[in-house]
């Protein structure tokens, strides 16, 4: 893997939502991996993927946020810092919400979550991979207020 960004990771339906919208109770950080771990920290374009996890709805519910399945979009999302990841022991807390973060799996954690005014309605793939160049052209358009 090469050391300049920046880079993008798909998650599944709604993790991807979850992660840039400001209408949770208690923002969703960090990302769960089980196995993904990286030394790079940059800007991560968000993509959220086409494969919808209920938990992830049943989690945003508890968090004040109702989810259909359908309203929930797919494609480029947003931008955000990749700042650090580390490996949860399950003992010691490693400072990241135990209302998101799970036990045992990698933690991503983000900062200057930034979400696209619109989606872009493009594949994503496994792991993390380059953002396709059309989005990466389109980021001032896509982050203007
Ligand atoms: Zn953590």
């Amino acid at each position: 893997m090469t050391k300049t960004g920046p880079y993008a990771l798909s998650m599944w339906r709604p993790w991807g939502l979850l992660t840039v919208t400001d209408r949770l109770t208690i923002p969703k950080n960090p990302e769960n991996r089980v196995n993904l771990h990286v030394g790079w920290r940059g800007d991560v374009y968000l993509h959220s993927g086409k494969r919808w996890d209920p938990v992830g709805a049943e989690a945003a519910e508890a968090c004040g946020l109702s989810l259909v399945d359908d309203d929930v979009p797919t494609g480029y999302i947003g931008i955000a810092t990749l700042v650090d990841v580390h490996k949860d022991d399950g003992d010691k807390p490693c400072g990241c919400n135990r209302v998101w973060a799970e036990p045992g799996v990698w933690h991503w954690v983000w900062e200057n979550v930034r979400p696209f005014r619109t989606v872009v309605d493009l594949p994503g793939r496994q792991g993390l991979f380059r953002p396709d160049p059309t989005v990466v052209a389109r980021t001032p358009e896509l982050l203007a207020v």
